[in-house]
C-alpha cells in the first residue's frame, strides 16, 4: 500500500505524516477520513521533500513499517578523471570490468551462485508454496540479492575513484537477454546466474547511482560483436569459439580471458566509429594484463576479497 504525494499530508514541525484514506484529498479531512502517523528518525536524519509513504510488512518482526520516500539533491562533484572503463555483464560471470590502466577485474558471481542452488531447494521443501515460509525465503533471497549488487557497484566505483575514471561504459545487455540468433537464452542452463534481465537493469541502476555521486557518468553502449572481436587487433571472428574462458585470436596471435575481452571491447566502444578502436592497429600495448584479470569473490561480512585471499581462510 503506498500514498503519493497528494495523499499525504506532511507536519515537519511535529513530526506527523497525515495518509489520506480516500481518492478526495480535501483541505480540512475529517478524522475517519486520514491516519495520523507520528514518528522518530535517527539523529542525522531529516524528514523533507517527501514523496511517498509505503506500508510494508515486515514478516520477521510481524508488524507493519511505514517507510518515507524522500528527494534528496545531491551535489555532484567533478569526476575523478577522464579515463575510460567498460563494464560487461553476464549471465556465466556476472561482471567483468576492463580499464586504461590496464587493469582487469572479473567478479564471478559465485554468492549469486551459491544462493541460486540453495533457495529454490529450500523452497521447494516447504509444505506449502505460496506459504510464509516460502515467502520469507522469496524475500531473504531477494535481500541478499540486493545486498549483493549494492556492495558490487560500490566496489567497481572505488576502483573507478581510485584509476581517474570519468565514464563507465556498460555493455546494453542484448546478448544477456538473446543469444546470437535472437531467441530469449536458456536460463536454466546449469551453472549460469539464475539471473533475468531485469536483475542486470536493476545493477545498472545501483551501479549508475553511486557512480554519480562520485562525479562518474555511466554510458550504455552496444554490445554488439563485443564478444566476438579481438580487442586488441580489432579482427572480428564469426567462428569464435570460447575455450575454458579464453578468447583466442588467429590473427594476431592472442589468449585474453573472454569476459575482459568482452569488457575492453566495451570500454572502447568498438561500434563508435570515432572511439579508440580505430586506433587500436597502431597502437603497440601490452595485453598480459587482458589474460590475468584479479578474480573478486563475494564474502557477505568482508565484501570482495581477491580470489586468493578467500581460499587462504579455508580450513
Ligand atoms: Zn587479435
Amino acid at each position: 500500500m503506498s500514498w503519493k504525494q497528494n495523499g499525504i499530508k506532511h507536519d515537519s514541525k511535529n513530526n506527523r505524516v497525515r495518509l489520506s484514506k480516500g481518492a478526495n484529498h480535501k483541505e480540512y479531512p475529517k478524522a475517519w477520513e486520514y491516519i495520523l502517523v507520528e514518528y522518530e528518525t535517527r539523529p542525522n536524519v531529516t524528514i523533507e521533500n517527501l514523496q511517498q509513504v509505503r506500508a510494508v510488512y515486515d514478516q520477521q518482526k510481524g508488524r507493519w513499517e511505514l517507510h518515507l520516500v524522500c528527494k534528496d539533491e545531491i551535489e555532484t562533484p567533478d569526476a575523478p578523471g577522464n579515463e575510460t572503463a567498460g563494464v560487461d555483464l553476464g549471465i556465466c560471470k556476472f561482471a567483468a570490468v576492463a580499464d586504461s590502466t590496464e587493469e582487469a577485474d572479473l567478479y564471478p558471481g559465485n554468492r549469486l551462485k551459491q544462493d541460486g542452488y540453495y533457495f529454490p531447494k529450500e523452497i521447494a521443501t516447504c509444505d506449502d508454496s505460496g506459504g510464509d515460509e516460502a515467502t520469507r525465503l522469496h524475500h531473504k533471497w531477494s535481500e541478499r540479492r540486493t545486498h549483493f549488487f549494492h556492495s558490487l557497484a560500490k566496489h567497481i566505483v572505488q576502483r573507478c575513484v581510485k584509476n581517474g575514471v570519468g565514464r563507465i561504459n556498460v555493455g546494453d545487455l542484448e546478448g544477456v537477454r538473446e543469444d546470437e540468433n535472437g531467441e530469449s537464452k536458456n536460463w536454466g542452463k546449469h551453472g549460469n546466474l539464475d539471473l533475468h534481465g531485469w536483475a542486470f537493469d536493476r545493477f545498472t541502476k545501483i551501479l549508475t547511482y553511486k557512480a554519480k555521486v562520485e562525479g562518474i557518468e555511466v554510458v550504455a553502449v552496444s554490445e554488439h560483436c563485443t564478444s566476438k572481436t579481438c580487442c586488441a587487433c580489432g579482427k572480428k571472428d564469426d567462428s569464435q569459439r570460447v575455450e575454458r574462458g579464453l578468447y583466442v585470436c588467429e590473427n594476431c596471435d592472442a589468449a585474453f580471458n573472454a569476459d575482459v575481452n568482452g569488457a575492453e571491447n566495451i570500454r572502447l566502444d568498438l561500434n563508435q566509429s570515432n572511439s579508440e578502436s580505430s586506433a587500436r592497429l597502431d597502437q603497440d600495448r601490452s595485453t598480459g594484463w587482458l589474460a590475468q584479470p584479479s578474480v573478486y569473490l563475494h564474502d557477505r561480512s568482508r565484501g570482495f576479497q581477491p580470489r586468493s585471499a578467500v581460499v587462504d581462510c579455508k580450513p
